[in-house]
């Protein structure tokens, strides 16, 4: 009998197109596990949105496996030692990630090379390793658009099929005993309505795009228009891959989809260019990628302020609009993230990371390198970032990309009424504030 494998899933929960399942599964019997680890540092907790969709995601990988799916809790280093030793392993597997987290990967590959095992870690979840993306000068990229040019010199790989796997068996969890869905006030019906986790709907996700969306994507900044994949929170959890997105692109499409592809895949790039920022600032949700913003006098925020943005109740249509499309689905649409960030960085003058947070634990699509690259780059202060001082008007980008006010009628209803709250800030004030705190920076750069 050839001693198992051990596959250690993490943001790859996926059976095709899976190179570390698939390696395993060429040397014998697999033993197949996921890891909560709520114990480690290196591991940001997920929110609470992220939580439901881990869910969803585990039952369906657990169903396409014929219930072979192991789960376990704790720290990794303590728990993949046990399994190891509880079902005889003589190789541990894993695709791999690129944030905090990857010290725990290299700190477990020694350990157990040193115990005698074999430990290996494959690309997986990105088109493009960080390290192999330098510049002229073999230096990291901080802009996107050469970062992308150079990029794509590199030859993209096809996806592998889903392997035949000799499943091994070892005790788990109940997947219930995590309690990841809300316990009390089930808040998660709108998440239902829009989404359906797992590899499958990843997939059906994709091809839904490429039939009926992909030839509108020119028109993605308009938030009423259904443009864009919403493959988002599939490639966070990594039941899709980068590679499958790449070769489905390439493949055949619908003659009036084909003039949108470079633009959607440099979207997909911006993602690969997230990570690679991640990779080389791996505390990016922490500390402002230019320090020259550590400068910024940010406001103390006002509880009740804070909270008409969180609920949607600001007085500014599409920004309340965005803020209860989060609420409600996990999501929200990209131009209405850029302004919705706006509001609460440059008239409200509160830190991006208050932000951030709200969002990483709002959105299904949190992800540990988009979520704060984005919200720097909305602040100024990260890589390739949109300079401060341009501040965004939300009435004129509602009447841009919202000019029928269809997106806001949607999720404000009241829009219009006497029930419509004043606005919570005033737009010119706040704008001449902003411009002023903003010297405190433009001192230090
Ligand atoms: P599409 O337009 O169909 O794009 C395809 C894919 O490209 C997306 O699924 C995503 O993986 C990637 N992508 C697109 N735009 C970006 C971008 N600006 N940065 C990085 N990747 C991108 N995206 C996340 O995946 N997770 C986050 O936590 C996240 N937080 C954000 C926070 C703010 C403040 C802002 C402004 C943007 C954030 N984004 C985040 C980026 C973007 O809004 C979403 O990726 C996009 O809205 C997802 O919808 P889609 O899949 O239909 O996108």
């Amino acid at each position: 009998m050839t001693a198992p494998t051990i596959v250690w899933l993490r943001d790859d929960l996926r059976l095709t197109d899976n190179p570390a399942l698939t390696a395993a599964a060429d040397r014998g019997p697999v033993v197949l596990v996921y890891l909560l680890d709520d114990d480690s540092p290196e591991v940001r907790p997920m929110g609470a949105a992220s939580r439901w969709w881990l869910h969803g995601s585990l039952r369906s990988l657990s169903t396409a496996t014929g219930d072979q799916l192991v789960l376990r809790r704790g720290a990794a280093e303590t728990v993949i030692p046990q399994l190891v030793a509880d079902t005889g392993a003589a190789a541990v597997f894993w695709n791999r990630r690129y944030g905090a987290a990857r010290e725990i990967d290299a700190r477990l590959k020694s350990s157990l090379r040193e115990s005698g095992l074999e430990a290996q870690s494959f690309q997986a979840n990105l088109l493009f390793e960080p390290w192999t993306v330098r510049t002229g000068e073999g230096n990291p990229f901080r802009v996107f658009t050469p970062f992308w040019r150079a990029a794509r010199e590199a030859a993209v790989r096809a996806p592998l099929p889903v392997p035949h796997v000799d499943w091994a068996i070892a005790d788990g969890d109940d997947l219930e005993s995590w309690a990841l869905l809300p316990t009390h006030l089930d808040w998660t019906a709108g998440l239902h309505e829009s989404w359906n986790p797992g590899e499958e709907g990843a997939h059906a996700q994709l091809e839904s795009f490429v039939t009926e969306r992909l030839a509108d994507y020119h028109r993605r900044d308009e938030p009423a228009v259904e443009a864009t994949s919403r493959l988002s929170p599939h490639l966070s959890f990594g039941e899709i891959s980068p590679f499958q997105i790449w070769e489905r692109m390439h493949g055949d499409l619908p003659a009036a989809a084909t003039k949108n592809v470079a633009k959607f895949l440099s979207e997909v790039g911006w993602r690969e260019f997230n990570a690679n920022i991640l990779f080389h600032s791996p505390e990016l949700a922490e500390k402002n990628y230019r320090p020259a913003f550590d400068a910024f006098p940010w406001a103390e925020p006002d509880p009740r302020d804070l909270k008409a943005w969180q609920q949607g109740r600001t007085g500014i249509p599409i920004v309340d609009a965005g803020m209860r499309e989060l609420r409600h689905t996990g999501y929200m649409h990209n131009r209405v993230r850029m302004i919705v960030a706006s509001l609460l960085i440059k008239n409200m003058l509160i830190d991006w990371r208050v932000g951030e947070k709200w969002f990483w634990d709002c959105l299904v699509d949190a992800d540990e390198a988009s979520n704060p690259g984005n919200w720097q780059w909305v602040a100024g202060s990260g890589a390739d970032a949109a300079p401060y001082f341009r501040i965004f008007n939300p009435m004129l980008q509602a009447d841009k990309f919202d000019g029928q006010q269809k997106y806001i009628k949607r999720w404000v209803p009241e829009f219009g009424t006497a029930e419509y709250p004043e606005s919570i800030v005033d737009l010119a004030a706040s704008r001449r504030e902003a411009l002023a705190a903003y010297e405190h920076v433009k001192a230090g750069q």
